[in-house]
């Protein structure tokens, strides 16, 4: 042991579980402490940096270092936008557009996700629900909505016979998120980084061309209706979804009615508002049988 105290570790983890390092992804645990300590770019940090990292103390980061071979440098914002526009308008399918957004080198969370976050259920389904961003069990498994939140709203959604796992889509729904890597430590992602991924999901529903949209939340909510308004005064209601990105498309979309509600996470923390996603639940069921969808 050396002589860093025991509140020093302490505070090292939690800066790391700040930083969003909140997994133990290796099978063997390694000992940090007799590592010789190296910078992100392979440049060492004294033990000096190290302690006073510990100890909460910002460390000037070593000096600039060309990149490694093969790492791109990140984007800058409105490159990174200009780039998922041209990324999301040139993908024809759905295994292109995965692609793209593998590729994508303007938002620093693919950096400290695990896994690409696409998409889970059935593509021929007619119901296509967009969340916010992967969690920590998404990241690992590399598909939406498979943590707690994930069990919960599968409960919800197996309460009016859908089943993302149904082969039959007119009982199957189509999932997505906002974003496609994890934010780190689960954090709600900035209103930049939703500006930035939104091509990507507005050409994933231009793909699936779903009949009904689903938005999970207020992310996803004001992301693709374009609005500050908070989900609390849309949910429970259809609102017209069109396209925001414009420039995607060659020609005019038709709406697509698309019903807000209350996340499951949120549902979690707040049980008493379950009772309003079930009114939302019964508004799609009616809409479902209006357009003849079951
Ligand atoms: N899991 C997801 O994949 N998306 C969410 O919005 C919440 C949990």
């Amino acid at each position: 042991m050396n002589t860093m105290s025991k509140n020093a570790y302490i505070s090292a983890l939690q800066w790391h579980l700040d930083a969003g390092a909140d997994e133990a992804l290796a099978d063997e645990p390694v000992d940090a402490t007799a590592l010789k300590a190296l910078s992100p770019r392979g440049e060492g940090l004294g033990e000096g940096d190290i302690k006073a990292m510990a100890a909460g103390v910002a460390v000037k980061p070593p000096s600039p270092n060309p990149l490694p071979a093969g790492e791109k440098a990140l984007l800058g914002a409105s490159d990174a936008r200009k780039e998922s526009v041209r990324l999301a308008k040139e993908a024809k399918t759905l295994d292109e557009l995965r692609e793209a957004i593998a590729a994508f080198d303007g938002l620093g969370l693919k950096k400290t996700a695990t896994n690409l976050v696409f998409c889970d259920g059935n593509p021929l389904a007619p119901i296509m629900l967009v969340g916010e961003a992967p969690g920590a069990d998404e990241d690992r498994l590399g598909k939406p909505f498979v943590g707690v939140s994930g069990q919960l709203l599968d409960k919800i959604l197996a309460c009016i016979g859908i089943d993302r796992a149904q082969e039959d889509p007119a009982q199957s729904i189509y999932i997505s998120n906002i974003l496609n890597w994890r934010p780190p430590g689960n954090r709600t992602p900035s209103p930049a980084e939703a500006d930035v991924s939104l091509p990507f999901i507005e050409k994933h529903i231009a793909l699936i061309k779903p009949k009904l949209l689903i938005f999970s939340g207020g992310v996803s909510t004001k992301a693709l209706m374009g609005t500050d308004t908070n989900i609390s005064k849309l949910r429970g209601l259809f609102h017209e979804y069109i396209p925001q990105t414009k420039e995607l498309f060659d020609e005019p979309h038709a709406a697509i009615p698309a019903l807000a509600t209350y996340p499951p996470s949120y549902l979690l923390n707040t049980p008493s508002q379950k009772g309003l996603v079930w009114q939302d639940m019964l508004m799609l069921q009616q809409k479902r049988r209006e357009m003849g969808l079951i």
